[in-house]
């Protein structure tokens, strides 16, 4: 290296600005990527520092020094203890580049140093060898620090799959400029299926999603999307398993210039969790229903026992008349028949929860049995003014004693929750195969988020429950008779303003297979 040692002590002290230009002009025509950890500098500390770097390298050329010089930097480089930039960011290909820049600056030198042509390939031989000596070491550990890099992603990496899949939480990229996603493997297993490379069509995740709810998802993602907004969405799929599946996603938009460039997002199956909710929520309304329903039998049962005490008593003085006798009777008559079909009820329940809920149909008069039960009910309560209108002439076929309990459900709801009111109205509509039964009322009504709940076994709004006695049962029963009639139930309410209710059913009994 003696003559390039030479070489570098003559642009040290003729030409160091000059070669400190031209090296800094070479590394920015490679490009090397290094230097954008330098943007920060001024143009004049961008320049100081690179003819600092360049007299340092001269002088460690000149002296003889460079290769231990070298070793120096790279025990840096896998020490970490790099200026403004970790070794993580350094890649093979920079070094490479910041070699050659050097190379070439040098290069520019030589005809300047001498113009002995022998000399000069004698300088370009050393030269070449010299950056070949520490590029190939160089290059050595850098690999060995990218390989370490590696190893260590690939660990975080495990540990994310991992954590995901005891989550159970997927992760997922949308680019809408080519309208791709791609999964993580929890992603593929939530939706059932086997993880593999490369992207989906969102059309094809589309398919797994419940029908009924595509429009709203679609909907949803679209305003996000419009209002630059993050989204949290819950839905049910069917998945690729035919495994029904509650899954929650959040979903983040990211915008460069106003440019939607990718959203990422995560989603978990959160089935479990519903599933547990759910269960808990049912234990503690099952408790409740366990005080309410004690309370409920207790009270007729204590009616039943002091008429009959004091039947006892009185016919035991012998001063009774028989009118008296009657009403008593009477009384405590109506206690066991509240008693009766709170017990019925509460059978039902047993019933429909073992599947042995069981149907006697036959053929009967529709208008028959609400005009029946509307009779009833005017003995309960003469306050309310029951209306029906409608056909009243409809044979369908059906559980007479079913129907009936429905149609007593719906009409009882009605006075009960409609104290300050007194106007009732049942309607019939009659359309070629199915037949539609509302009860209206003008009473307190029921708020939009409770419209499904009110269905549910147990369940009572919280609001009612310490003014109107009710054991959250009714609706659900009714529920239950009506769908194994092939039917459906539903509200339209609106609080303070009054509740229809109504059920739907095919005149014509099909059996469900
Ligand atoms: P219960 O009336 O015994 O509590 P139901 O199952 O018949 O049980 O009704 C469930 C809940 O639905 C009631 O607790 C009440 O909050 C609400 N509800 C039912 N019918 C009406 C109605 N016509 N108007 C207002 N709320 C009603």
């Amino acid at each position: 290296m003696h003559n390039l040692s030479k070489l570098a002590g003559f642009i040290l002290e003729n030409h160091l600005e000059e070669y400190a230009e031209r090296y800094a002009a070479e590394a920015k025509a490679a490009k090397v990527p290094l230097l954008r950890f330098f943007e920060h500098l001024s143009e004049k500390e961008f320049a100081n520092m690179i003819r600092e770097s360049v007299r340092k390298f001269l002088t460690e050329l000149k002296e003889g020094r460079a290769l231990e010089a070298a070793a120096e930097s790279r025990k840096n480089w896998e020490e970490d203890k790099l200026p403004g930039f970790s070794k993580k960011q350094i890649k093979p290909s920079d070094l490479v580049l910041i070699y050659t820049a050097q190379k070439f600056a040098l290069y520019d030198f030589i005809p300047r140093f001498t113009r002995d042509v022998d000399l000069a390939m004698q300088i370009t031989k050393e030269l070449a060898q010299f950056h070949g000596e520490i590029q190939n070491e160089a290059l050595k550990i850098l690999f060995k620090i990218q390989k370490e890099i590696e190893a260590e992603l690939e660990e975080k990496n495990i540990q994310l799959e991992q954590a995901q899949l005891l989550a159970h939480i997927g992760s997922w990229e949308y680019i809408p400029d080519t309208k791709k996603i791609s999964w993580s493997k929890e992603m593929f297993r939530i939706y059932g299926l086997e993880p593999r490379e490369g992207t989906i069509e969102p059309q094809e995740i589309l398919q797994y999603i419940n029908p009924e709810e595509q429009e709203s998802i679609s909907r949803s993602w679209q305003e996000a999307l419009s209002k630059k907004h993050s989204l949290r969405q819950e839905y049910s799929i069917t998945n690729g398993r035919g495994e029904k599946r509650i899954i929650e996603t959040h979903s983040f938009p990211i915008y460069e210039n106003d440019h939607l460039v990718k959203v990422y997002g995560t989603s978990q199956d959160i089935t479990d969790i519903r599933e547990a909710e759910i269960e808990r929520q049912i234990s503690l309304q099952k408790d409740e229903f366990m005080s309410i329903a004690s309370h409920e039998l207790k009270t007729p049962l204590t009616s039943v026992k002091a008429y009959i005490d004091l039947m006892d008593e009185i016919l035991r003085n012998g001063s009774i008349s028989q009118a008296d006798f009657g009403k008593y009777i009477h009384k405590a008559k109506d206690n066991i028949l509240k008693l009766h079909s709170l017990i019925a009820d509460l059978l039902d329940i047993s019933k429909i929860h073992s599947g042995k809920l069981k149907l006697n149909i036959e053929k009967l008069n529709l208008g028959e049995i609400i005009s029946n039960c509307v009779e009833t009910v005017n003995h309960i309560s003469s306050k309310h003014v029951i209306k029906i209108s409608g056909p009243s002439d409809i044979i369908i076929e059906a559980d007479k004693h079913r129907m009936e309990q429905v149609v007593m459900n719906f009409l009882t709801n009605a006075i009960k929750y409609s104290p300050n009111q007194n106007h009732i109205s049942i309607h019939v509509t009659d359309t070629n195969s199915k037949v539609t039964v509302s009860v209206k009322d003008q009473g307190i009504g029921i708020h939009p988020s409770n419209h499904h709940k009110i269905f549910q076994r147990f369940f009572r709004i919280n609001e009612h429950v310490n003014k109107f006695t009710g054991l959250g049962i009714g609706l659900y029963i009714s529920k239950e008779i009506i769908e194994r009639h092939n039917g459906k139930v539903w509200v339209e309410s609106e609080e303070e303003k009054g509740s229809e209710f109504f059920f739907q059913i095919p005149k014509k009994h099909t059996q469900k297979s």
